[in-house]
C-alpha cells in the first residue's frame, strides 16, 4: 500500500494508472475509519481494480465555530485498517497543499446546499463540494463511492458530476449501523457514556416513523411530530431539524409520495448527529 501526500504526485500516479487502462475505485473520508468506510473500501475492492482513499479533514467545509481542530485523527491506525481491507493508495494531503495561500475557487449547488444541513452549517455543502471537485481531478477515479449516511452529501454530489460533466461515476451505499441502531459515524466518539446510550433515539424515531407509514400515515407532518416527541424524550437531545423532503430534488413533501427522505439533526449534549431514512413506494 501507498501512501501518497503530495497532490501532484497523487495526480501523476493516477494518470499512470488510467494511461494503462486501470479502473480506479475512489473512496473521499475525513480518516477515524470505522464500519461505515470500510463498506465502501470493500466495495470498491470488488469492483475496481485499484482502491485509492483520501483522508483529509478538509478545513473549508468546517464552519468558525465548529470541531476541526478537534476533529479525531489517528493516521497510524486508519493506514493499519485500510492496509487490511485491501486499500492499495491512500491519499493524505496537508491543508496547505490542497488550499495554497491564495486560494480562491469554489464550487457552490444552488439551491441543495441551502437546505436541511446548510441551513445549520452556512458554507458547510462549498466547502464539501469544492474538495470533492479537487480530489475528483487528482485522484480521477473511474467509480467513486459515498455514504448514504450524508445523504444530502450524496445528492449534492451526483448534482455537482452532472452539472459540470465529471468523468467518474457515483456510488451510494447504505448506512453501517453500530448494534443498538446509531449510525457510525467518527464524531459518535465526543459522545459520553450517557450520551452514547441516548444517542440510540434518532435511530428509534425512524423507526417509529417506518411503523407510522406501514399503518398508512402520510402526512408529514404527523410523521414529523412523532419523530420529534420520541427525540425530545431523551433529556441530552436537541433538536436542529427533523424534514421529510423529496429525496432527489430536496423540497420539502407536505404527504408521502414517490421516494421520500426523512431526515433529521439532533445535538445529543455538544455533538451534533445525523441520521436518515428513504422511503420508497414499494414500502408503503
Ligand atoms: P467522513 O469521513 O465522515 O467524511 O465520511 C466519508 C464517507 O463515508 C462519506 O461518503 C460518508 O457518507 C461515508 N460514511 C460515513 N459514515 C457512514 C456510515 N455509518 N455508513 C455508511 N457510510 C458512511
Amino acid at each position: 500500500m501507498k501512501v501518497i501526500q503530495d497532490p501532484q504526485a497523487m495526480s501523476n500516479y493516477a494518470q499512470g494508472l488510467r494511461r494503462r487502462g486501470k479502473s480506479i475505485g475512489f473512496v473521499p473520508t475525513m480518516g477515524y475509519l470505522h464500519a461505515g468506510h470500510l463498506s465502501l473500501i470493500k466495495r470498491a475492492r470488488k469492483e475496481t481494480e485499484v482502491v485509492v482513499i483520501s483522508i483529509f479533514v478538509n478545513p473549508a467545509q468546517f464552519t468558525p465555530r465548529e470541531d476541526f481542530k478537534k476533529y479525531p485523527r489517528d493516521f497510524k491506525r486508519d493506514r493499519k485498517l485500510s492496509k487490511d481491507s485491501g486499500v492499495d493508495v491512500i491519499f493524505n494531503p496537508k491543508p496547505s497543499q490542497m488550499y495554497a495561500q491564495d486560494y480562491a475557487t469554489y464550487i457552490n449547488v444552488e439551491r441543495l446546499s441551502k437546505v436541511l444541513c446548510g441551513r445549520s452549517r452556512p458554507g458547510h455543502f462549498r466547502g464539501v463540494t469544492t474538495v470533492v471537485a479537487k480530489l475528483f481531478n487528482i485522484v480521477k477515479p473511474t467509480i467513486s463511492y459515498f455514504g448514504q449516511k450524508d445523504a444530502q452529501q450524496a445528492i449534492l454530489i451526483r448534482k455537482m458530476v452532472k452539472d459540470l460533466n465529471m468523468d467518474t461515476k457515483i456510488k451510494v451505499l447504505p448506512i453501517v449501523r453500530e448494534n443498538d441502531g446509531l449510525a457510525m459515524s467518527s464524531r459518535n466518539k465526543y459522545l459520553s457514556p450517557e450520551e452514547r446510550k441516548d444517542a440510540k433515539i434518532l435511530f428509534q424515531s425512524l423507526q417509529e416513523a417506518k411503523k407510522m407509514i406501514k399503518c398508512k400515515e402520510r402526512n408529514s407532518s404527523r410523521i414529523i411530530s412523532s419523530i420529534k416527541k420520541i427525540l425530545v424524550s431523551k433529556k441530552s437531545a436537541k433538536i436542529d431539524y427533523v424534514e421529510i423532503v423529496d429525496a432527489c430534488s430536496l423540497r420539502p413533501q407536505k404527504r408521502l409520495e414517490g421516494q421520500a427522505l426523512i431526515a433529521l439533526a439532533v445535538w445529543i449534549g455538544k455533538t451534533r448527529l445525523i441520521d436518515n431514512m428513504i422511503v420508497k413506494a414499494k414500502d408503503r
